[in-house]
């Protein structure tokens, strides 16, 4: 296959029946699998991205980030996600736009099943990243996108100049709060603590902001709507039990991420929060599948760490394959 291939034309020769087989499948188009295709096509290998949505990832959702390497002013998410597909796309990676929904890492080759086939790959990187934890209250889902968002970069223009709640205590609900302390007219900070888990540096530019309220030891129990859309938080005060309403427009909820490992169902072990259990080189219980990026236990999950994973897998997956 070469570049110039669609990826209905990839999806056809790969396809169980078409007998093809791919040699490096990556289940995961953000940087962790873009870097991991880059590295497996750079190694000579057939390597097939599955993406269901589009390629990027979380960080096409990020606005402006300021720590990856290489970037004194800071760098758009969206556009160093375009830049990174674009140089997988010029190594030759194929793309195919399906979700997959199974798989079996029982046989060799491994099987992939998206609705649209069964795929057949002698090696699978797993890079299907993480994707924010809701609260779990009445009415959330019904107020996504109407005032309830898990992105601060992508929707907080959306209330220029209006009250807007953040909950979490760790560094994205920081960062959160003072992105949003720029657009919005006030910004409360709910943590259920009394102190934040962020990064040092981002208490004293919280503290500095004077439309920030901290909002110490309480959790958010009710969303109130008005016409369809949110009109304020009711939180309880932990310390007290007291009830309180906040008016407000906007409930950016930063309370952690949940790993896309439902597809795999038994077919790998996961810790107890759902990761999937892999060394420092993305390997697996199972040969010749590997873990990368936000899906893995780690430490730390970030862009830099993603794709010094996708490349780690790709160069595992070639002394694999090589064998
Ligand atoms: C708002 C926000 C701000 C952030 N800011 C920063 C920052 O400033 N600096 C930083 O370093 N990091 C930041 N991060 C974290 C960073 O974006 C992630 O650590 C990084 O994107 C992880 O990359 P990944 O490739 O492992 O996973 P992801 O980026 O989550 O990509 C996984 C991809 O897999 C796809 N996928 C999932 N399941 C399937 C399936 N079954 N079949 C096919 N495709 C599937 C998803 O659609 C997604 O495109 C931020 C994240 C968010 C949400």
């Amino acid at each position: 296959m070469n570049e110039k291939q669609t990826a209905n034309e990839t999806s056809a020769a790969c396809k169980e029946g078409s007998g093809g087989v791919i040699d490096v499948a990556v289940i995961g188009a953000g940087p962790a699998g873009l870097t991991a295709g880059l590295y497996a096509a750079r190694a000579g290998l057939e390597a097939v991205l599955f993406e269901r949505i589009a390629p990027g990832g979380q960080l096409a959702q990020t606005e402006h980030m300021e720590n990856y390497p290489g970037f004194p002013d800071g760098s758009n998410g969206f556009e160093l996600a375009f830049a990174m597909k674009q140089h997988a796309d010029r190594f030759g990676v194929n793309h195919v736009g399906e979700e997959v929904s199974s798989v079996d890492f029982t046989q060799n080759p491994k099987v992939l099943r998206t609705a649209f086939g069964e795929y057949r790959a002698k090696s699978v990187i797993i890079a299907t990243g993480a994707r924010p934890r809701k609260l779990g209250l009445d009415l959330e889902e019904e107020l996504q996108g109407r005032g309830v968002s898990y992105c601060a970069t992508c929707d907080g223009s959306f209330f220029r100049g209006k009250s807007v709640m953040v909950v979490g205590g760790g560094n994205t609900a920081a960062a959160d709060a003072i992105y949003l302390s720029r657009i919005c007219e006030k910004v409360y900070l709910v943590h259920r603590r009394d102190k934040l888990r962020a990064t040092a540096i981002y208490h004293k530019r919280l503290e500095d902001l004077p439309n920030v309220e901290f909002v110490w030891n309480a959790v958010p129990r009710k969303l109130v709507a008005d016409e369809g859309a949110l009109a304020g938080v009711r939180i309880e005060m932990l310390e007290t039990g007291e009830e309180r309403d906040i008016a407000v427009n906007g409930l950016f909820v930063a309370v952690g991420t949940e790993p896309n490992t439902e597809f795999l169902d038994d077919a790998l072990t996961l810790d107890e929060t759902g990761y999937i259990v892999a060394d420092e080189t993305g390997t697996t219980e199972v040969p010749g599948v590997y873990a990368a990026g936000d899906v893995r236990t780690k430490v730390l999950r970030q862009v830099v760490t993603a794709v010094a994973d996708g490349a780690l897998c790709a160069e595992e997956a070639a002394e694999y394959l090589a064998i």
